[in-house]
């Protein structure tokens, strides 16, 4: 392979400045070349300066700006033979053979086609005349990885695309505004998202905020007089109480007979049947604009670094692949596959046949419509009559972590709506000991979805001795028949005692279920925790702004982030600000490092280096203190260049949670129920907790914990994201075999 060349194309998604920079740098660092192709397929086929080199340095500083530096573009021409024949000429004229396009479902297929047609391509140009026979021979295959950028999570290959979670943010954000001024003038808002043949921004929308009805393309109302029923359920809702109706609709949707529904149409039926002032707010293209969130930027990341290593150690002729992700893990899936896949959701939405969509979007998207339609509910099924109502606790304990809420509003509803008795836990341990504890219903978890904090109250109590007495005799008075614990580790530690003391005291022989809820991310049995994404979106924002103050003044900061002994939120918040350097206390830090890092600091502002940023975990080391390393560098840096420190502090622990914790904590919630009724109703007492593993949920026994955590450092003795440390060395600073031009 010559060179690479790398394009974005179609619709801009967030996250794909991340994906370039990625692949420039990380080929650069192969030694292998890189060309810009700017403005998409169009650049291709009008080539000269639309084809240029691109440098290590003309990917920096970028990570954090929306929409794509190299440009994108719709281009007619490349829909026709002869724009291809142009935009190949124009590659091989630059080199060029191997292709990353970073684009939607359009720009893939178009790549799918131009790797097709190649070789017929190249005959034809050869015999025209317009490149040599020796060209050709030069250039038999064309080589293409592609990285899907879609706002909409519209395609097969990944479980999400690059921009679809930042579009997410963009909704919520403005869905939780709405609900606010909606419920002071007690308005109905209906609200339009993107999403021409996808659900999955209004879904998910409608999953993180307190929405009442969703309509999206996949899955229509199947009934004929659905309008009757939306405002049933919307009356239904202003009679006990709900001050705001929203109404999401994906800019798809449709009724079972394939009509479209607009959103018009929606206000104007609410208007009439309810008689209600009726507004609505069209999100577009503010769901592709502002800053990428820390998820699309690592996303997108990961994958541009993957692309370049498969392509780099593809054998000549590979088909053309995607990079997805699938849990926690990178995936290569093979392009066509991909794009069969994708079309045949299209086609059967089209068709009507939505079971088979349903089916094609998978499981948790189907799960995930399921739990939304029970939330939205104005009011719980009736009890079933001769069921059995089962007495469940929930609760939260730890450090307080964005998304506990909104697990305790999915958890409290889904168990009422299935007919049990729901009790909450006021303030962690101290109040299962103290026998603070009260039934919860419907309309008391209402509002809680967009709620930082713990609105029950959280702390990170252990019981001891005779508290333990105490709380069995609350678990008695109550007949609480299973517990729900949400939070950290120290509520794991407290639930582990109480299944150990299970002989001394009855009471503990019930089930107990645990969701991980810290934003530490530091909890055995899950990749990810409840609020881990809401504090590294909270760091992200903080150090974007601390870089911009610093570039006028040549300045390095050492940034201090939360996580106790884990390296979790540096390390990730390393990956998506570009940090020069992350220490954690899993690596340690060695005056041997401190010499280094000065000379990386030294050489790079002499090298005309504007910025530097260093991330510190809290506890990485005990005598290399962040004010330390402050005074360190300040000293050495000398006049070129100075130091402040950035302490975060509790700024991370609070917020709105993220639409991914919120998501995430209502799934887990849901599953939490399910548990707990499956073990009661089978006369089982077992105890576990559940998680994250590899995109499913996964549950692990409670008995497992001491075997799991490194008790000394409150941290699992395995940590998946400990692998990426490499990446962000790799992507922070040129190595050897980079040479700048
Ligand atoms: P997206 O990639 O976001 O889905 P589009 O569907 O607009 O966006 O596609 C972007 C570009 O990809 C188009 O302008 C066109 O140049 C190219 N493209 C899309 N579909 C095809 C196709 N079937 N054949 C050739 N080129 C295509």
């Amino acid at each position: 392979m010559d060179r690479i060349g790398v394009f974005t194309s179609g619709g801009d998604a967030q996250g794909m400045n991340a994906a370039v920079r990625a692949v420039v740098r990380a080929a650069l660092d192969r030694g292998t070349e890189v060309m810009a192709i700017y403005e998409g397929y169009q650049g291709m086929v009008d080539g000269g300066e639309n084809i240029s080199p691109i440098s290590w340095s003309d990917v920096g500083g970028i990570l954090h700006q929306g929409g794509t530096i190299i440009g994108s573009a719709r281009s007619l021409e490349f829909r026709e033979r002869p724009g291809r024949l142009k935009a190949v000429t124009n590659l091989l004229k630059a080199g060029i053979d191997t292709l990353v396009c970073i684009g939607g479902d359009g720009s893939l297929t178009g790549a799918n086609l131009l790797y097709q047609e190649w070789p017929g391509l190249l005959k034809e140009l050869v015999e025209s005349g317009v490149i040599t026979q020796d060209m050709a021979d030069k250039h038999p295959h064309l080589a293409i990885a592609g990285i899907i950028g879609s706002i909409d999570n519209d395609m097969y290959g990944s479980d999400m695309t690059t921009g679809a979670d930042t579009a997410l943010h963009r909704i919520v954000e403005a869905v939780d505004a709405i609900t606010s001024t909606a419920a002071s003038h007690q308005r109905s808002f209906v609200i339009e998202v993107m999403g021409r043949h996808c659900g999955y921004l209004a879904l998910m929308a409608g999953l993180a905020t307190g929405a009442d009805w969703v309509l999206i393309p996949e899955s229509p109302p199947n009934l004929d007089n659905w309008e009757d029923k939306m405002c049933e359920v919307m009356a239904q809702g202003r009679e006990i109480g709900r001050r705001d109706s929203i109404v999401i609709v994906a800019e798809g949707a449709q009724d079972r007979y394939g009509k479209p529904i607009t959103s018009e149409h929606v206000r104007q039926t609410l208007e009439e049947k309810l008689g209600e002032d009726t507004r609505i707010t069209v999100l577009g293209h503010v769901q592709r604009g502002g800053s990428p969130s820390a998820f699309d930027r690592n996303l997108a990341t990961q994958l541009g670094v993957q692309a370049v290593e498969e392509l780099l150690n593809d054998s000549p002729g590979s088909e053309p692949f995607v990079m997805g992700i699938q849990g926690n893990r990178i995936t290569r899936t093979p392009l066509a596959k991909c794009l069969e896949i994708t079309q045949a959701v299209g086609n059967a939405v089209q068709a009507g046949e939505f079971e088979k969509a349903m089916d094609l979007r998978g499981r948790s998207f189907k799960k995930s419509f399921r739990t939304l339609r029970t939330l939205v509910r104005a009011m719980p099924h009736k009890p079933e009559p001769g069921k059995r109502r089962m007495r469940l606790a929930v609760m939260n304990a730890g450090g307080p972590s964005p998304g506990m809420n909104t697990a305790v509003r999915a958890a409290v509803r889904l168990g009422v709506d299935k007919g049990h008795i729901m009790m909450g836990v006021n303030r962690g341990f101290r109040g299962l000991i103290r026998g603070e504890i009260r039934d919860l219903d419907w309309m008391d978890v209402a509002g809680l979805a967009p709620m930082g904090g713990s609105e029950f109250g959280t702390n990170r109590t252990v019981p001891e001795g005779g508290e333990w007495y105490a709380i069995a005799r609350n678990l008695e008075e109550h007949q609480i028949e299973g517990i729900l614990m949400i939070g950290g580790l120290t509520g794991y530690q407290a639930i582990h005692e109480m299944y150990r003391l299970r002989e001394n005291y009855p009471a503990f022989n019930i089930p107990m279920i645990c969701l991980p809820a810290s934003i530490n991310n530091n909890l055995p049995g899950s990749q990810l925790s409840v609020g881990a994404d809401t504090a590294l979106n909270s760091i992200v924002d903080a150090v974007d702004k601390i870089k911009q103050s610093a570039v006028a003044s040549r300045r390095t900061f050492v940034v201090e982030v939360m996580g106790h002994y884990c390296g979790y939120l540096a390390l990730m918040s390393a990956l998506a600000t570009g940090a020069e350097r992350v220490y954690m206390h899993e690596d340690g830090v060695t005056l041997q490092d401190m010499i280094n890092d000065t000379n990386m600091l030294i050489a790079g502002f002499q090298q005309g280096k504007r910025v530097g940023l260093l991330i510190r975990n809290e506890h990485a080391n005990a005598i290399y203190t962040t004010d330390f390393m402050r005074a360190l560098f300040e000293e050495e840096g000398g006049d070129l260049f100075d130091v402040r420190q950035a302490i975060l502090g509790h700024l991370q622990q609070g917020g709105n949670p993220t639409p991914y914790d919120r998501i995430l904590a209502t799934r887990l919630a849901s599953d939490c129920i399910d548990y707990l009724e499956d073990q009661i109703g089978a006369g089982l007492a077992d105890s576990s907790f559940i998680g994250l593993v590899g995109g499913e949920f996964k549950l692990s026994n409670t008995e497992d914990l001491p075997r799991l955590v490194d008790s000394k450092y409150g941290r699992p003795k395995e940590q998946w994201w400990m692998g990426l440390r490499q990446t962000v060395d790799l992507l922070a600073q040129p190595g050897p075999s980079v040479r700048e031009k």
